[in-house]
């Protein structure tokens, strides 16, 4: 018997399962796809407060994501690293002081340490003025962090996995039976097998699937009603020097970011859109792609086009419904329902990749209380898988695995580096040389590391690798991913075909 069976592998559902294996429970998590195919590697991949939360009053959610940050990037500074944010002042928004008391409470708000803090820069000097258009002339700038959202994801999984958990992915809960003291989840795999998992205890961590899942597992009635809101971004080519980010707001008091992403590329986004139903995949529309273009534009001294768009891809956000509210307005804030009337059910609606460990350590807290059991939260002073990097310095291990790996192409070192941290040597294994590492299935994808992904990862299919385990998708082309296919399939020349 399991104690808790999570249905769910975005981050809320991974970082549960991690949380809990490490409580000492007996964890399975069932994932109907692949890790993170949902909204978890659909964000903006920032590891934020929210200036904009800020506005809107959700002072203890802009607090408790502002600590998040420092104790993520503690955590995976591999994966997460801090991002300079650049706010042009423009006429029509609020006034500059206005702004500048915003951006000091913000500095202040979450006990920062590691991050510099905000401040005023003229963008007629600074180089992060050149790509604006040129009547902008003052800008505020401020600390975030990114993440590698989907990355993020799956280093949970792997983590709750090394310590016990079972992980299933390409499982799906498709209905359960409720008892006093336990349940009776009935899930079915990608090949159709049915199988039956009894746990004490469930939690619906579906995300904007969690009605779907409420019903599917005989508490539909219970399920509070959530608002889908679909956000879309651009891959452009890269749209500006520098590592800096930008935050544009519009008079109608949205805002869009333009990001550095993948070094060669800029991530534009995002819109706000309802949706209708998960029942249908989220895409771009042709509407947000032109309204993302041009609210990009008024601020570039270049104008976009549709043809720097390189890929695009949208996420929706399960939030609370608040009646009367814009999505805009709607709170970000985070809600479990424990419902005790039988074997326990644990329900998580909306979140932020952001606060998804606080969320997870009340999530175990909550259910530990439920099932018996008293382990203390545990998460705040650990790793993740390759995160155990000295005092959390990217710069200075990537100079000694330099050093270490100089036979290594500097820009896959970089990647891998990002990717792996400390588990490079895992994927690297005895390589001595490139040829070692085996065929290059393009943009410097080696054998050895899709063997590592396969192995360890949970990845099943190219896109499993090339959309989630990394973003290499964005760089093969067709012929080439279709090699890589070829070659899960079973088919060994594939890649020098
Ligand atoms: P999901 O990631 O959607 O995971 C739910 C999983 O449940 C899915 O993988 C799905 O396949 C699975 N599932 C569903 N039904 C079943 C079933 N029956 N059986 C088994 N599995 C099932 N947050 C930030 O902190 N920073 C940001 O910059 C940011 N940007 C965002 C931008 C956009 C456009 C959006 C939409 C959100 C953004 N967020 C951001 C919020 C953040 O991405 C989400 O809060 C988070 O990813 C939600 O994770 P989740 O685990 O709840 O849901």
């Amino acid at each position: 018997m399991q104690d808790i069976l999570v249905i769910g592998g975005g981050i809320n559902g991974a970082g549960i399962a991690r949380d809990a294996t490490g409580r000492g429970l007996k964890v399975t998590l069932c994932e109907q796809s692949d890790l993170a195919s949902g909204t978890s590697s659909a964000s903006t991949k920032l590891i934020h407060g929210g200036l904009r939360y800020l506005e809107h009053g959700d002072l203890m959610l802009v607090r408790e994501a502002l600590r998040e940050r420092e104790v993520l990037l503690r955590m995976a500074p591999h994966i997460i690293w801090p991002l300079r944010f650049v706010l042009p002042h423009s006429p029509g928004m609020r006034p500059a002081w206005m702004l500048r008391i915003g951006l000091l409470m913000y500095d202040n708000l979450g006990g920062r340490k590691k991050l510099p803090a905000s401040g005023r820069i003229d963008l007629r000097r600074h180089a992060a003025g050149r790509p604006l258009a040129p009547e902008l002339v003052t800008a505020f700038e401020y600390s975030d962090c990114w993440a590698d959202d989907s990355r993020l994801v799956v280093l949970n999984a792997v983590d709750a996995a090394e310590r016990g958990a079972t992980i299933l992915t390409r499982t799906k809960v498709v209905a359960a039976t409720r008892h006093d003291d336990h349940w009776l989840v009935e899930t079915r795999d990608a090949a159709g097998a049915t199988r039956t998992i009894e746990a004490r205890a469930i939690v619906n961590a579906g995300g904007p699937w969690v009605d779907a899942v409420g019903a599917s597992v005989g508490v539909a009635d219970q399920t509070r009603p959530v608002r889908l809101v679909k956000g879309s971004h651009l891959v452009t080519r890269r749209l500006f020097e520098g590592e800096q980010a930008y935050i544009f707001q519009g008079p109608d008091s949205r805002i869009v970011f333009a990001i550095p992403y993948e070094r060669d590329f800029t991530l534009v986004g995002t819109t706000e859109v309802q949706h209708a139903a998960m029942k249908e995949r989220p895409t771009v529309s042709a509407d947000e792609q032109d309204y993302l273009l041009e609210f990009a534009s008024h601020y570039m001294a270049k104008p976009l086009s549709a043809q720097d768009i390189v890929s695009t891809y949208a996420g929706v956000r399960p939030l609370l419904d608040e009646a009367g509210k814009k999505s805009s307005e709607v709170s970000r804030e985070y809600v479990l329902d424990l419902d005790k009337s039988g074997a326990p059910m644990l329900t998580v609606y909306g979140g932020k990749l952001t606060t998804y460990r606080t969320l997870s350590r009340k999530s175990v807290s909550k259910l530990q209380a439920a099932l018996g059991g008293s382990r203390r939260p545990w998460t705040a002073n650990s790793y993740l898988p390759g995160g155990d990097i000295e005092n959390a310095d990217f710069d200075r291990f990537e100079d000694e695995a330099r050093r270490r790996y100089a036979w290594l192409d500097e820009i896959l070192l970089n990647r891998l580096l990002r990717a792996y941290g400390t588990r490079i040597e895992k994927v690297l294994g005895p390589a001595q040389r490139a040829s070692d590492l085996g065929r290059d299935f393009g943009a410097g994808l080696h054998e050895a590391e899709v063997e590592y992904l396969l192995r360890h990862e949970f990845a099943a299919t190219t896109d499993d690798i090339l959309w989630r385990r990394s973003k290499l998708g964005l760089r093969l082309d067709t012929a080439k991913v279709r090699s890589l296919d070829r070659w899960l399939g079973g088919d060994a020349n594939a890649a020098s075909m």
